[in-house]
């Protein structure tokens, strides 16, 4: 077995390999493939139809929000985010957290104005800034909830007076979050979902469509909300796998029973990381990630030993980030607690051999 700590496209839980690749062959018993039915048929209709349920419940989201499952990734979710709620002549607000929030303002200025309130960039976004002031002339604030590459997290989630618009993308369904908070929440699937190439959107319905912008019928959340998220040929085989996933994380207890994992599997980590000598974390304590965890050698000359430690136990896909360099552990549900366990024994090892 392969301890699989990719930092996305990721582990995804291997009864849903399993019902995925069947599908693929013959999909309900159809003599057919998943890959090769329209999209209109009933069999698929089904499909996007039970994949919106089940995000609805395992968010608990409210009747009057949307959730649709579309394509181009959380980076045009960048641009779909601000295009649909920054009004024409307005502005929109940023919290600057790391590479993929830099990313989200650099598309809002394309548009108009962006304020950044808060940024951890000169501290190599170790942190999660906290005494930002949210402008109430703003047409939104929009932050990235975990950063996938630094391992940083906000713990105290936010709320404003102003539309929220969070980018969820690496801890979404890891954790219970209050939707009615925000306007909008957008995930690229890759991480807690399914396979890449789905993007989740989970958004106010009432708050689309007052931007007074002309938005291409592809970036525009209004015309997707009205044809069901089948505007045109959704990822099929990417929704589909969600929906497995969904299955599963449903049938075990939800987004509650997964939570309580996740915060062992980072407890369990995070302490030996403080707890040996050896090992450092990258990010500051009270806002690491329970998705990502970075931390360094202290001594680079231990690297060769450590590296043939997780090799020879068959660990896959820790190499840091090259902007934070180092190991980077992600966690994301599929991940068992035992996994992490095979990690924390190998720098144990580390330890008692030096
Ligand atoms: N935001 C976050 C937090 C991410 O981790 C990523 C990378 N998966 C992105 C945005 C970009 O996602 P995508 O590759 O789906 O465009």
């Amino acid at each position: 077995m392969v301890h699989n700590y990719s930092a996305g496209p990721c582990i995804l839980p291997q009864e849903v390999f399993k019902e995925a690749a069947e599908a693929v062959l013959d999909f309900n018993g159809l003599g057919l493939s998943i890959l090769e039915i329209s999209h209109r048929s009933p069999s698929f209709v089904a499909v996007m139809d039970e994949a919106r349920s089940l995000v609805r419940q395992a968010l608990d989201v409210p009747d009057d929000y949307e959730v649709l499952f579309l394509q181009g990734g959380a980076s045009l979710g960048f641009y779909i985010s601000a295009i649909n709620y920054m009004k024409q002549g307005g502005k929109g607000a940023y919290i600057d957290t790391g590479s993929w929030s830099n990313k989200a303002i650099k598309e809002a200025k394309r548009l108009g104005e962006v304020d950044v309130i808060g940024s951890s960039e000169s501290a190599n976004y170790n942190f999660i800034p906290k005494d930002f002031v949210v402008p109430n002339d703003a047409d939104y604030l929009h932050f990235t909830s975990n950063n996938t590459i630094f391992g940083t997290q906000f713990k105290n989630l936010l709320k404003t007076e102003i539309p929220l618009i969070c980018d969820m993308s690496s801890d979404i369904f890891s954790r219970e979050i209050n939707v009615s908070d925000y306007d909008l929440i957008y995930a690229g699937a890759q991480k807690n979902l399914g396979p890449a190439g789905a993007t989740l959107y989970i958004f106010k319905k009432d708050r689309i469509g007052h931007t007074g912008r002309d938005i291409p019928a592809m970036m525009d959340l209004g015309i997707h909300s009205k044809k069901d998220s089948m505007y045109n040929t959704p990822p099929v085989y990417s929704t589909y796998v969600s929906m497995l996933t969904l299955r599963w994380l449903l049938k075990n207890g939800g987004v509650s029973w997964i939570s309580e994992i996740n915060q062992n599997k980072a407890d369990l980590l995070y302490n030996e990381i403080d707890r040996n000598p050896l090992f450092k974390g990258t990010a500051a304590k009270e806002d690491r990630s329970n998705m990502n965890a970075c931390f360094v050698l202290n001594n680079d000359e231990h690297k060769e030993a450590f590296d043939k430690l997780w090799n020879d136990a068959n660990i896959s896909g820790i190499k840091g980030h090259r902007s934070v360099g180092g190991y980077r552990a992600s966690i994301y549900n599929a991940l068992p607690l035992s996994s992490v366990e095979v990690l924390v024994n190998c720098m144990k090892e580390l330890e008692n051999k030096i």
